[in-house]
């Protein structure tokens, strides 16, 4: 069955990112010039500007920052799933993230909960990240 959900177009500033997780690897942009880590990806480092970023595999922990359990179909192709949650995970180099969570119940979500990152292959051509609970 094909997938139907919506999937991000991956551009300049992040394709090397959506590269990476088709390759099983979780990878955040480093700044060479002050050691900043952030996510969204821009091509830009957000603290000091410098446009000498790094791709480096990060450690894939994380942990629950804040969540909301979706109860509407917002998105037709969602809807089989309702009612789902989205997270805000905080990464263990410190950017937050949105994110789906695989295999925790929706009452065993909470903030604080240990997560590790997973990939998720919904097309040939793409993967997702997504977290699941750390062992
Ligand atoms: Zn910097």
């Amino acid at each position: 069955m094909s997938y139907t959900k919506p999937l991000p177009t991956p551009n300049k500033e992040d394709a090397p990112f959506w590269q990476a997780a088709r390759e099983g690897k979780f990878v955040l942009p480093n700044c060479p010039d002050c050691g900043n880590i952030w996510f969204p990806p821009y091509l830009y480092c957000p603290r000091c500007l410098s446009p000498k970023r790094v791709f480096k595999e990060a450690s894939g922990r994380a942990e629950v920052w804040g969540f909301i359990e979706m109860a509407q179909p917002y998105v037709k192709s969602f809807a089989p799933e309702l009612p789902y949650i989205v997270a805000l995970v905080q990464l263990e180099e410190g950017p937050i993230m949105f994110t789906n969570l695989v295999g925790i119940k929706n009452d065993e979500v909470k903030v604080g909960l240990k997560l590790q990152v997973c990939f998720d292959p919904v097309k040939d051509d793409f993967t997702l990240i997504k977290f699941k609970r750390r062992e």
